[in-house]
């Protein structure tokens, strides 16, 4: 049974300053992750054998929910709880009954990104708290190949929560790694497969983020050679009137299909300029980019002075003020050490 929902922790109303950084890019985008853990073991995210934190060392509950309503506070419309595996949390669905009362009233958007394991059995209850939307991750529709990037044979309850969350009502974007061997030559007959079904699909370079146990040469694809190949078989025009909110997505609609194609290039194509978002970990670090280590230890500064929102926004302040303009990362020699070494699951997809 799920919890009930709590009060919200702060009445405050959407008044604070909001997050601008040292760029100019105002921050109205928040990823929040609320578990390091996972079911599966995608070999581009992680290891087989992972050492998960110590669940005193995540935030609690209410420490989630307080952080989210800072951010609300200070501008931030949309929020993408993440992981890890956001659905393993237990309290999880608890923290979408409080932000979706928020929906509205200062929050727009609230939505996940699920790799749908256990989907079919929240869908409907993400639905009824407002959730519109869900990222999906899925890398391929064959069997040996799902089991062979993710470690686990759990391609059919991967299936059936994208079926069940589209029967309720959620629109469904999936999510697809591009992989040089285990499923680059089904990227069209996968992307085929969701347009038929309306979903989009965004493809996405592989990062060098964290030790997974396989070489990231092995398995990065340029977007490049993708596009080329998808060209040859579909005439894509680019959707110049999304790309303002896409974020790092540049979207194509494919005319044969009537869908769309969503590509993130972090290698082939830099997108930090119009950067709009922070991450925060399920312990409480904002990473202020995805491809740098600095970070600002929130859960720090709400165990010290528990309540007290000028602390928090300080901090926030601070986060901001070092947010870099720009990641470097590159996938060329073998053997090379990750661009940083935590996982792609502690810092929130
Ligand atoms: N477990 C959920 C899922 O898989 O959707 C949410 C967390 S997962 C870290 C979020 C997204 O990050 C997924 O779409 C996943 O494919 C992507 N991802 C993980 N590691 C990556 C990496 N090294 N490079 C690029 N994308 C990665
Ligand atoms: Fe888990 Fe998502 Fe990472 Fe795959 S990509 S191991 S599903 S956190």
């Amino acid at each position: 049974m799920a919890a009930m929902p709590r009060a919200a922790a702060d009445p405050s109303p959407v008044s604070a300053a909001p997050l601008v950084d040292s760029f100019g890019r105002a921050i109205t985008y928040l990823r929040l992750s609320v578990t390091d853990r996972c079911d599966l073991r995608c070999a581009y995210c992680m290891s087989e054998r992972m050492t998960f934190l110590p669940r005193k060392d995540l935030l609690s509950f209410e420490e989630l929910e307080a952080l989210a309503l800072a951010f609300i506070r200070r501008g931030v419309r949309k929020i993408r709880i993440t992981g890890g595996e956001p659905l393993v949390r237990r309290d999880v669905l608890a923290l979408f009954e409080s932000l979706g009362g928020r929906l509205g009233d200062g929050l727009e958007d609230l939505t996940l990104t699920t790799n749908a394991t256990r989907l079919a059995a929240y869908a409907g209850k993400l639905a009824d708290c407002g959730v519109k939307r869900v990222n999906a991750s899925l890398d391929s529709l064959d069997r040996d190949a799902f089991q062979r990037i993710t470690r686990r044979d759990e391609l059919d309850a991967v299936l059936a929560g994208i079926d069940a969350a589209q029967r309720a009502g959620l629109r469904v974007k999936l999510n697809t790694v591009a992989l040089k061997h285990d499923n680059a030559h089904a990227i069209p007959d996968m992307i085929a497969w969701a347009h038929a079904r309306d979903m989009d699909l965004t493809l996405i370079e592989v990062m060098p983020l964290g030790e997974t146990g396989e070489d990231r040469v092995d398995q990065y694809l340029p977007m490049t050679a993708v596009r080329d190949a998808l060209e040859a078989r579909w005439t894509l025009t680019d959707e110049p009137g999304v790309q303002r909110d896409a974020g790092p997505a540049r979207y194509v609609r494919v005319r044969e299909t009537g869908g769309r194609i969503g590509f993130i290039t972090p290698l082939t194509n830099n997108f930090c300029a119009g950067c709009n978002r922070v991450r925060v970990t399920c312990t409480g670090r904002i990473y202020m980019c995805l491809g740098h280590d600095d970070h600002i230890d929130l859960r720090q500064v709400m165990r010290d002075r528990p309540g007290d929102d000028e602390a928090l926004d300080e901090a926030l302040d601070r986060a901001l003020g070092a947010k870099p303009e720009k990641h470097a990362f590159a996938i060329s020699e073998r053997n090379a050490a990750p661009a940083v070494a935590r996982h792609m699951s502690v810092t929130g997809g």
